[in-house]
């Protein structure tokens, strides 16, 4: 099939819920793909920082394979081996002592939130309100869609799920003013990945992790996006010094494989007991073996090292541009989430990028995204920008 063989058939059988490029990329490496057609592109997408680790990274796919010749699914009714070894390589890894598994990010937020409730209700308290943030994004499920305090995400699908109350990201004083003794939990991304690539203030996570010690409410991390190296650190919040009580990871966690995961302290998820919450697929056999093998390759092969020093030289050879070009306002990331604001809208550019060869997205209308996999090199993100200093040049 051609690229225009696959947009045909799409447009005329799959539910058009996505704006797509007119090309299908069929076969990927490393930080490179191919469409249909044959053209190569570089990728700074990474299937939306799913493959940090590179497309079809040889270690996951090794695991996917020899995984699916011996077992490919079966339920949670009996223990799942490679589960177990994920969820445990989790918690040495980070501030967690159990871990529920699902399918996708939007998944892993409903568990935190299910959680939560639960917590408060087996504690004998009537919390169960969640504080959550303006620009926030937390998936497209009902309650999911309810705590992303996006209303272009909300729009049609009213009334929402009650119970949320967004204050602006980044304000201690407002969230200090929301707290109530309905307050179950405050759900916030470290760094908003969607409204645009939003860093918090040194000192806001730690801010809020007192305050919520204080109020005595459940202080939930969304990492889907942040998490699993992309920033430098495995998650986002060791930058910040402040750890949740839950947390949520899927899009980087399996080398592409589609998973999700609920981390939590002991204390608050033994409020989740058998029958509480379950999923049919979630924590299979083939998800969490590409999870074990994705999460000791990025420890193994120094992601995080390569993440933080190419990361840091994309942030540079991008803020050569301000001054250089009279749209270009802002360059903010850290590590490989990096993001372009521009004074004018992405979607031109990120298109004509596309046409030469490079793969970027354009989120929150004027702020293009950068999200190479872990392992870029700086001759890369040389090319990269190569192609898009043309462009650019091509509009000024
Ligand atoms: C992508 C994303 C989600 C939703 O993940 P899905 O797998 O699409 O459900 C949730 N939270 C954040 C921060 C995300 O970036």
């Amino acid at each position: 099939m051609t690229n225009e063989d696959v947009v045909r058939l799409t447009d005329r059988y799959v539910a058009s819920t996505y704006g797509r490029f007119p090309i299908a990329i069929v076969k990927g490496e490393g930080s490179r793909v191919w469409d249909a057609n044959g053209k190569e592109y570089l990728d700074f997408v990474s299937g939306l920082a799913v493959c940090n680790l590179g497309h079809c990274h040889p270690a996951v796919v090794r695991a996917i394979k020899e995984q699916a010749e011996r077992l490919i699914h079966i339920s949670n009714l009996y223990y799942i081996a490679p589960q177990a070894e994920l969820a445990e390589l989790l918690c040495k890894n980070s501030f967690a002592e159990k871990v529920f598994f699902c399918n996708s990010g939007a998944e892993a937020n409903e568990a935190a939130i299910k959680l939560a409730r639960k917590y408060f209700h087996d504690c004998g308290e009537e919390r169960f309100q969640v504080i959550s943030m303006e620009k926030s994004f937390h998936g497209r499920t009902m309650g999911a869609m309810a705590a992303t305090g996006q209303k272009k995400v909300q729009r049609g699908f009213e009334p929402l799920l009650e119970r949320f109350v967004y204050v602006p990201f980044n304000d201690i004083d407002a969230v200090e003013k929301a707290v109530t003794d309905k307050i179950a939990a405050v759900i916030v991304e470290p760094i908003q990945g969607e409204g645009g690539v939003n860093l918090p203030h040194e000192d806001y996570l730690r801010a809020l992790k007192k305050l919520c010690e204080d109020a005595g409410i459940l202080l939930i991390f969304d990492e889907v996006q942040v998490g699993m190296g992309r920033t430098g650190v495995l998650f986002a919040h060791e930058h910040y010094g402040a750890e949740p009580d839950i947390m949520t990871i899927a899009k980087g966690l399996a080398g592409g494989a589609a998973i999700g995961a609920m981390l939590a302290t002991e204390r608050v998820a033994s409020a989740f007991t058998p029958g509480s919450h379950a999923s049919t697929f979630g924590g299979n056999p083939i998800a969490t073996a590409a999870g074990v093998a994705a999460l000791r390759a990025t420890i193994a092969e120094d992601m995080l090292g390569n993440c933080s020093k190419v990361g840091s030289y994309l942030i540079e050879r991008l803020n050569d541009l301000i001054g250089v070009y009279p749209f270009v306002r802002e360059v903010r990331g850290k590590g490989l989430i990096v993001a372009l604001e521009l004074t004018i809208p992405g979607a031109d550019i990120v298109n004509r990028c596309l046409g030469n060869g490079l793969l970027i997205n354009c989120t929150a209308e004027r702020v293009l995204r950068f999200l190479p996999p872990l392992n870029v090199t700086e001759a890369e993100v040389d090319e990269g920008l190569g192609i898009l200093k043309t462009v650019m040049d091509g509009l000024s």
